[in-house]
Parts: C-alpha cells; structure tokens; sequence
C-alpha cells in the first residue's frame, strides 16, 4: 500500500517579524518534510484584520529565503491549493459553515458585544453562556431577517471527554463540558484562525501540524471540529516554549529584554542565517544519544526524526549562539567573511583602504558576530584624539626620547620604501631594522608605531598589519603627526 505523503506548513499571521520561536517551528515543519520526502506548504493565515502590518507577508519570504527554508507551495509562488492567503479563501469558509449549520453542529449567535459583558459579569464561569445555541429555527430566520449581526459559533459535543495523542507531550484529554462554544465566522464573515486553519490544513492534505504550544489545550476543540466534518486528525506536534535568561538569572518566556528575539534583529546583529538555523534546530530537538552540534541544514533534514523533539522548554542562550556562530565565522573563506563584513565595514569606513582584505583575514578570528567589527576598525577610518603619553609604557621600554627615534627612523626609512613592497613581512622587516639599529627591543618599535598608527592600546592588528591596511600615505601622515605632538 502506498504510503501517504508527508505534508507540513508553516502558517504564520504576518506580525511584520519572525521570532525565534515561530521561526523553530517553521525549520521544524521544514525539517520533517524534507526528512520524509514530503511536501512544505507556505500559509498566510491573516483573518484578524486588527493585526495587519503593511509588508509583513514580504518579511516572512525573505525570511524563510534568507533562512533557506524554501517551500514548494505558497502565496508568492502558488500551487495546487492556491489561494494561500485566508483572506483569499473567505467563500470556502463559507462554506464549510453552512454545513456545520445545516447539519446542527453550529448555530448563529446573535448575542452582542454589551450582551456579552453583562453576561461574563454575571456568570460564574469564563467563556460564552451559550445563550443561542437552542434558538429555534424560525426565532433565528427570524433575527437574519432583520439582518441582525451575528457570528457562527461551533456547537461542542458536552458529553463525555475528547481524546488526542499529540507526539511531544503525549495523549491529551479533556472533559467536553470544559470546552467552549467557539466562534467560527466572526460578524464581519471572516473566520477565526480556530475555524480557518482546521478546514485549510484538511484542504491541503497537511499530515502534521507543527505549532507553538499555546494551542495544545484548544486543540480538543480542533479535534471536535474534525469529527464535525468527518475529517482524519493530522498528526500534531505541539512545541514546548522558548525561554531566556534574565540578568537575575530567573527564567522567563523569551522576550525581547533578554536580547534580540527576531531573525531580522539577530541577521542585523551580524549572525550568520547558518549559525541562527543550526543553533535554534538544538532548541527542543536533538538526535538521539549524539554528540553532534554542528549541522547544514542538509545534515538536519538527514538527522531530524521528529520523535526526537523534546517536551521540556529550551533556554535561549546568547553566548552559546555567538560562539556557535563564531565557529562559522571560522570556517567562512575571505571571500565570503568579506561579503558579509562589507555592509558593517561600509557603516563606519568611508576612506579607502590600502588592503581590505586583510583586514577581514585579521578580523575573521577576531569576532564573534559582525556587529563586533565597527569599534575594532574605527580607528582607520580616522584617527582618534589620543594621549600622547600613551607612546611611552615601562614594560614596553619606551620613553619620550626613544620615541622620538623611533618615529624619525621608521619615518626615514618607510618614506624611501617603495609601495609596490608594501607588505607586513617587509614592513616587519623594516620595522626591525629600527630596532636593531638603535639598540632597542622590538618589541619597542612595534609599541609606539602601533599606538602612532591607531590611537589604542588594544588593537585588531600588530603595527605592520595596520601599516599594511592604511597603506603608505596615511601610515606615513600618521607616524609624523605623533612625531610633531612630541617635538
Ligand atoms: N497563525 C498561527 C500562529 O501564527 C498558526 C498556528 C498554527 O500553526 O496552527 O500562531
């Protein structure tokens, strides 16, 4: 017997951000399509019209591209179930509705909004007091005919409990008489996402529904809906929270107070999409009894069997990610550091470098995310205002007279030295001439040009890699402007 195709989505309500958590549930959707050959659907679900935000939709496409996420079916690139957008799909809803009315398991509720509150205020209980579930057909033709607002409320079985197995956290029950007469079509003929997302995960064969936690105790109502409609239940995967760590070291739903909690604000922090994928797969998955804790995103799709998603809730920790993501730094070829470091380099160096690439090559081991890059390189954009007494340090040996030779010799001699050997071996070399020439360390030498050079005392580079990446020009106007605030 052929086995069914394994289909997953992703349906997201365009917020105008990724967070991480929806993000982990978009690779994890992608992930078990791709580990069973199945198919990825991408889904709008924007029926709460008080939530829009103009572009939000293009910020889930450049994300889940960005992310490499690619999906076989969605609104930007259609397919077999097109529409994606459930505000495109209003009349199957429609639809759907009308058979639960006509089949008596739903019913039209004409309560209002004060009716409502005088209610809650009243009852004891929380939810809707299902004053118009027993109306009588002609009392409800009757109100339609007055053209009454309503909505379309699902008529729950009361009696006895409902039954699902969600696949992280287990068999779920429920006693019915706790559940709640929800609304499926709101007054202005949208539907809610509880009604929309049952009838369109049906609709598009979704065999596994992957989602946040925070639906896993509606879903007896979904799974009352399905029975209504004489649907199969998809398999569910409910996923614990994400968490972050306070500075107190108390734990917390993550938000934004522990740090950057979008995929635009970590990629804009400078975290390569590789590392935020890789690291937030490990967030609430991890295979069997492995050690491993690098994976492309093809070694996830190979190593990613669902039943090894965990219940208990992830802690997003930052310097984890960053440390993750340095090691992808690491491995990155100069080419590709300097693609990526080009925007942040561009932020705050508008001169023209003698050797950019080597600055990325001293930069590369040095950082752990791109945004790092702006303070080490400031000071070769322009030189800062510094002490001058900087030039002179005990352990370094270097003194106010020394300093002088120092900056007049290596002046002489790098004026005279031809640019075409402009390079750090020569540079290094010269530089080590000026030592031994004045019997000095050079240890000295490197000292006081370094500090001549940068205006720090802690700098990305040794002097000859700086001298390198100013060039001869501006090394040169550099070393002759600490020469002049000495003499
Ligand atoms: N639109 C829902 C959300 O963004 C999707 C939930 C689901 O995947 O069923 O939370």
């Amino acid at each position: 017997m052929d086995k069914k195709q394994v289909v997953t989505r992703f349906a997201p309500s365009p917020t105008g951000f990724m967070h991480i958590g929806n993000l982990r549930t978009a690779l994890y959707s992608y992930l078990i399509a791709r580990h069973f050959d199945g198919k990825f659907i991408l889904r709008i679900e924007d029926t709460d019209r008080e939530r829009q935000v103009a572009g939000a939709e293009q910020v889930i496409f450049d994300t889940l591209k960005t992310a490499g996420l690619n999906y076989d079916e969605g609104p930007d690139i259609g397919g077999p179930n097109a529409p994606y957008v459930q505000s495109q799909r209003l009349e199957i809803y429609q639809k759907y509705a009308k058979q639960l009315l006509d089949e008596g398991k739903a019913y039209y509720c004409f309560c209002t909004k004060e009716d409502l509150e005088k209610a809650h205020a009243e009852q004891e209980f929380i939810g809707y007091n299902r004053h118009c579930r027993n109306l009588s057909k002609a009392e409800v033709d009757e109100k339609l005919k007055q053209g009454l607002p309503y909505v379309i409320r699902q008529k729950v079985k009361l009696e006895g409990t409902t039954t699902y197995y969600d696949n992280v956290f287990g068999e779920i029950t429920v006693n019915n008489d706790t559940l709640q007469d929800i609304v499926l079509i709101k007054s202005d003929g949208m539907p809610t996402y509880n009604f929309a997302h049952v009838i369109d995960d049906h609709l598009m064969g979704v065999t596994h529904v992957v989602r946040g936690n925070e639906y896993i105790t509606s879903t007896p109502q979904y799974v009352q809906l399905h029975e209504a409609l004489g649907w199969e239940l998809p398999q569910y995967y409910h996923l614990p929270l994400i968490m972050g760590k306070g500075e107190d070291g108390s734990v917390s739903k993550l938000s934004k107070r522990h740090g950057a909690v979008s995929f635009a604000d970590l990629t804009k922090q400078g975290y390569l999409p590789q590392a935020i994928i890789n690291y937030v797969a490990l967030l609430g998955w991890h295979p069997g009894e492995s050690e491993q804790e690098f994976f492309t995103l093809d070694e996830l799709i190979k190593a990613f069997d669902p039943s090894d998603i965990r219940k208990s809730s992830a802690i997003f920790d930052y310097d984890k990610l960053k440390w993750m993501n340095a090691k992808y730094i690491e491995n990155l070829s100069i080419e590709e550091f300097k693609e990526n470091a080009l925007p942040y380099l561009n932020d705050v160096i508008t001169v023209e470098l003698n050797d950019l690439d080597k600055l990325c090559e001293i930069l590369k081991p040095r950082i752990q995310i791109f945004s790092e890059i702006q303070d080490k390189v400031e000071f070769f954009q322009s030189l800062p205002d510094f002490d001058i007494n900087l030039l002179f340090n005990d352990k370094k040996k270097t003194n106010a007279e020394n300093s002088k030779i120092i900056l007049t010799q290596a002046i002489a001699k790098l004026d005279n030295f031809d640019v075409n050997d402009w390079d750090n071996d020569s540079l290094f070399a010269v530089l080590e001439h000026v030592a031994t020439e004045n019997d000095l360390k050079p240890m000295s030498v490197m000292w006081v040009v370094r500090i001549a050079l940068s205006g720090n005392t802690v700098t990305v580079g040794g002097a000859t890699e700086i001298m390198q990446i100013l060039g001869k020009e501006e090394t040169l106007n550099r070393l002759i402007k600490a020469l002049e605030r000495l003499n």
